[in-house]
């Protein structure tokens, strides 16, 4: 790539570059310019219809079968192209070849993942929900309620830290349901996801209009939607609020999914010692989620709740791993994490951290090591371990979400301070859970299920198996409740749910037969 390439826009079935100068993607380490995105002069209008009709209808003449049939060609063309992802992975996001895996390899596990489930729904056109319901006296007419594919877009504006994963996990659901897909990638990672479209595009793979990327300003994008489309959303709060209050939401009840800030926690079991197994498993998770990607997962533990008399036992285990991560260029092999994605994430993690210590203590902190191969002025930050004795007289600490390799550790009393404390995030994606009791564990998720989109226990006996705190898999639900966003996705074929609308069809037995022999039913 020569620097500063404009980076082109693919709607409306054709490559278009956007007007104008463009607006810059850096690499976070070197500092360097690697290309340029625009999106100023599309014909949005032309390009949203061309999708809605176009690209719509050919989706919805397949059956789900061939759909899936789909998804698995495209794993086919990313996997044969993985090496160019990984490189422009670690130039526009700084990630280590382990990081960079966990959103390309995380991506494409997930496309192959809905290419088997959507292959068993066979030759259907639509989902069957539920068991046929006499409506009165005589059985002959019922309700029968049915999913068919929405007939309108589905508009993808996504978050800076999963250019690939972002991208694929929500269009595997809305490509097998039958609606296409239009990703407004965020500006600062946008290489990727562009990369990736324009390899399933050059392909030709789906139909035209099936797939289009709009790279740049987000600006307009939501005017375009109609009353069948869709909008997922995943970024921060405040742009949230602004998608929640957009005329196409609010008026027009364009359905919204948020995928918003989470101020996730771990929680041990207050019969844990220094020595359990579950103590150690805490530590090592912690230390995981704090410097998997530099802590830039939406599902990254940001609070850690230990019983009061392992307190400072736990600050010393988690700051000892912590000690051993190097930060620095990802280039270099000896390198554990690379940088943030941007100097102005840099900022806002400095600036977020400052703002924590305003109710904390700083428990251990790796800025005082060297950077490997980079230098202060690249976007890299090291580790930093807050602690608070008195979580409960604490504010910012359970509602400012630091997006970087930070967590706060605190300290509880009772369980029933734990879950209090906990719930004080006011929803969070997910919460993980270290007992070896399994009746702690199961009461711990009934009293923190509600508050999180996902409870994640891990006990000695799956300490080698468990898929970890922050790791979304597919076939579990993936959002949360309140600050969360109030959004679910994947979680298997429920993701489906979205991109269909449900209808109550009223009618005989007969048409009701004729009805059920083009749909699957769809079992959750
Ligand atoms: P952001 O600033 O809100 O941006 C998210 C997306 O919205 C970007 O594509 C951005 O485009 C676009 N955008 C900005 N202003 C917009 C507007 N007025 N109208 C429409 N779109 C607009 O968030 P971010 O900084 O990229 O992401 C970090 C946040 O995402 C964190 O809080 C994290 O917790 C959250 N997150 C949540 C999940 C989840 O699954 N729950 C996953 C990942 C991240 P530009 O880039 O062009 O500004």
């Amino acid at each position: 790539m020569t620097t500063s390439t404009l980076l082109p826009n693919h709607l409306g079935g054709q490559w278009v570059t956007g007007s104008g100068a463009g607006t810059p993607l850096f690499d976070p380490v070197l500092g360097t310019e690697l290309a340029r995105v625009s999106s100023a002069g599309l014909d949005l209008t032309a390009g949203f219809a061309f999708a809605r009709e176009q690209g719509g209808a050919a989706l919805r003449a397949l059956s789900y079968g061939e759909r899936a049939a789909l998804l698995g060609a495209i794993v086919k063309v990313l996997q044969a192209n993985r090496d160019a992802y990984y490189e422009i992975a670690t130039a526009n996001c700084g990630t280590t070849t382990k990081d960079s895996a966990v959103d390309i390899d995380g991506g494409i596990f997930t496309l192959g993942y809905y290419a088997r489930q959507g292959e068993a729904l066979g030759s259907a056109h639509a989902l069957l929900d539920g068991e046929r319901i006499r409506m009165g006296k005589d059985p002959v007419f019922q309700t029968q309620h049915i999913l068919s594919p929405t007939r309108g877009v589905a508009l993808f504006i996504n978050a800076f830290n999963f250019p690939s994963w972002g991208l694929w996990e929500k269009a595997a659901p809305a490509l097998l349901s039958g609606v296409p897909v239009i990703v407004k990638p965020a500006t600062a990672t946008a290489w990727l996801t562009q990369r990736m479209v324009k390899d399933v595009i050059d392909a030709g793979i789906l139909p035209p209009g099936a797939l289009s990327v709009v790279c740049g300003s987000s600006a307009g994008l939501m005017d375009q939607l109609q009353p069948f489309d869709v909008v997922s959303f995943t970024g921060s709060a405040e742009t949230a609020r602004i998608i929640r209050s957009h005329p196409a939401v609010a008026e027009r009840s364009v359905r919204c999914n948020i995928e918003a800030d989470s101020l996730n926690s771990a929680l041990l079991d207050p019969a844990a010692t220094p020595e359990s197994e579950a103590f150690g498993l805490l530590v090592s998770e912690v230390v995981r989620e704090m410097t998997v990607k530099s802590g830039q997962k939406c599902t990254a533990i940001r609070r850690v709740f230990v019983p009061r008399a392992l307190f400072d036992a736990a600050a010393q285990a988690i700051g000892a791993k912590l000690a051993k991560t190097s930060v620095g260029n990802p280039r270099n092999e000896a390198v554990r994490m690379g940088a943030l994605v941007s100097q102005e994430q840099k900022a806002s993690v400095i600036e977020g951290i400052a703002r924590l210590r305003l109710e904390a203590e700083v428990l251990f902190d790796g800025g005082g090591a060297a950077l490997v191969d980079a230098d202060a002025s690249s976007a890299c930050v090291a580790p930093v371990l807050l602690g608070s004795r008195e979580p409960a007289k604490a504010k910012l600490l359970h509602a400012v979400e630091v997006f970087g390799p930070v967590a706060t550790l605190m300290a509880y009393d009772s369980i029933e301070e734990a879950y209090e404390l906990i719930r004080r995030g006011e929803g969070s994606l997910v919460c993980s859970v270290y007992s070896a009791d399994p009746a702690f564990i199961a009461t711990a998720s009934l009293e923190l299920g509600s508050a999180h989109g996902r409870v994640h226990a891990i006990s000695p006996d799956v300490a080698a198996s468990h898929s970890g705190h922050g790791n979304v898999m597919p076939m579990s639900l993936h959002g949360g409740p309140g600050r969360a966003g109030g959004g679910e996705e994947l979680g298997g074929l429920r993701a489906l749910g979205f991109y269909h609308r449900r209808s109550a069809v009223q009618a005989s037995s007969a048409a009701l037969d004729v009805l059920a022999a083009s749909a699957v039913a769809l079992k959750l």
